[in-house]
């Protein structure tokens, strides 16, 4: 599920540096490939279906209905998408974190027309969009999760989808219990920004830096374990794109937050949300 070493290495160097030149004609920003990176070692990424400035050019209606497809994916259930969490959580395979928000933006969503200019008011897909899919695996592979980038959940689950369920073990399961057990001890007014540098400090989560712990809290945020007022959670309603951005207007007045929803609306004194949590993790 994770490339190794040296394909990983090989993706770093072509894209950790952030060495790119637009493309004109093309309309997309390809990222150059360093002299230390030989035509060997493309043809490897290339075998491994990871060349770099592998772009697609996805269009809404079409990605929409790769998106349903997978939706209806025997494969792609929650116990499968929770279970990778887990994984990624406990930190022994980063690449698992972004699959569960994946599964979430599925659940509710349905066929529908594109609406809006560029990006769909409905489910937030772009009308048309290039992306180097490469890059998008590479950054999953580093362990990043978002609830925002829609389109790039078509990419990862795409892949994920070839791979096994992994067996998830008691220390996997201790380290969920762990985290929620740290974030009940918070003080009321805590703030979603104060409880990562919190768990920062615990040195709590393995593989994580500060934006790797906000996509685990905003998986668990759309999970309804991390509560918030201000929209409803992916797992229990589908929330049009426009309805998020316009929920997420009131916290830049009301909580001041730099995180996007529903973390960003969570506050210490509306704790966890224990049913919620056994609700998905219990039994796995
Ligand atoms: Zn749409």
């Amino acid at each position: 599920m994770l490339p190794d070493k040296k394909t990983l290495a090989l993706l770093k160097a072509v894209y950790a540096n952030e060495n790119a030149k637009y493309n004109l004609a093309e309309d997309r920003l390809e990222h150059l490939v360093p002299d230390a990176v030989t035509r060997a070692d493309l043809d490897l990424l290339t075998a491994r279906g990871l060349a770099p400035n592998n772009f697609e050019t996805f269009e809404h209606d079409s990605s929409l209905e790769r998106l349903l497809a997978l939706k209806h994916a025997k494969k792609l259930t929650l116990d499968f998408a929770a279970s990778l969490f887990l994984k990624g959580l406990a930190g022994e395979i980063p690449r698992a974190r972004q699959t569960l928000l994946s599964f979430l933006y599925l659940k509710h969503l349905s066929a529908h027309q594109f609406t809006g200019d560029d990006s769909c008011t409905i489910c937030g897909l772009p009308l048309k969009e290039t992306e180097d899919k490469t890059h998008t695996l590479y950054t999953y592979y580093l362990g990043h999760s978002w609830n925002e980038s829609l389109l790039n959940c078509l990419i990862e689950l795409e892949e994920i989808i070839q791979y096994d369920k992994p067996a998830i073990t008691n220390a996997d399961r201790t380290k969920l219990a762990q985290l929620l057990n740290f974030i009940e001890q918070a003080d009321a007014d805590e703030t979603p920004g104060k409880l990562e540098k919190r768990i920062a400090a615990a040195k709590l989560l393995e593989q994580t830096d500060k934006y790797k712990r906000y996509g685990i809290l905003q998986t668990l945020a759309e999970c309804g374990i991390l509560p918030n007022e201000l929209v409803a959670p992916k797992y229990d309603t589908f929330t049009t794109h426009a309805q998020w951005l316009a929920a997420g207007e009131k916290l830049t007045t009301s909580h001041r937050s730099d995180i996007v929803l529903p973390l960003g609306g969570w506050k210490g004194k509306l704790g966890v949300n224990r049913k919620r949590a056994e609700e998905i993790f219990d039994g796995i």
